[in-house]
């Protein structure tokens, strides 16, 4: 049977991350995978006026939120011990940058959680929804509780 070699974990730093780590760690132990580590930091809503798009947010807010966003998933890879040419940092559509990076680095699982931020009240979280549509490679879904 064809095992794992590449495992792509996609964090989004909300409660019960840390259930998701943890079996993408273990997952990437016992087939002795590759732990690459994801975190997207959503676009950011566009203004469309009659004078053209705009971004309603100033450069120094986009720059503090990637600069937060880098420093938490650095602190989560040196956790878990993943070296920094598996880190990856996006900006842009979630669960498009989650397809395409796992895509460019023939990642074979992508390991999320089946809910995040947006509620439990949905069978299924809209970016879990959205990678197991169009994700090319198998994809394990955590199941989430309430807590
Ligand atoms: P959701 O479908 O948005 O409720 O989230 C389901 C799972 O998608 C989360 O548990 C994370 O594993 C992943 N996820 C959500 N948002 C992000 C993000 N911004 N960056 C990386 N992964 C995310």
């Amino acid at each position: 049977m064809e095992t794992y070699q590449n495992i792509l974990v996609a964090v989004d730093f909300y409660e019960q991350s840390d259930e998701i780590t943890n079996k993408a760690l273990a997952l990437s132990k016992m087939y002795k995978a590759k732990l690459n580590i994801i975190h997207v930091v959503d676009n950011l809503p566009m203004l469309d006026s009659g004078y053209g798009v705009e971004s309603p947010f100033n450069m120094d807010l986009i720059t503090e939120l990637m600069d937060n966003a880098k420093k938490r998933i650095a602190v989560l890879a040196k956790k878990l011990q993943i070296p920094s040419d598996q880190v990856w940092l996006e900006m842009g559509s979630t669960k498009s940058e989650i397809v395409r990076v796992a895509e460019e680095n023939k990642v074979d699982l992508i390991v999320m959680g089946s809910h995040g931020r947006h509620g439990l009240a949905l069978l299924l979280g809209s970016t879990a929804n959205g990678v197991l549509h169009h994700a090319k490679c198998d994809v394990l879904a955590v199941r989430l509780k309430a807590e």
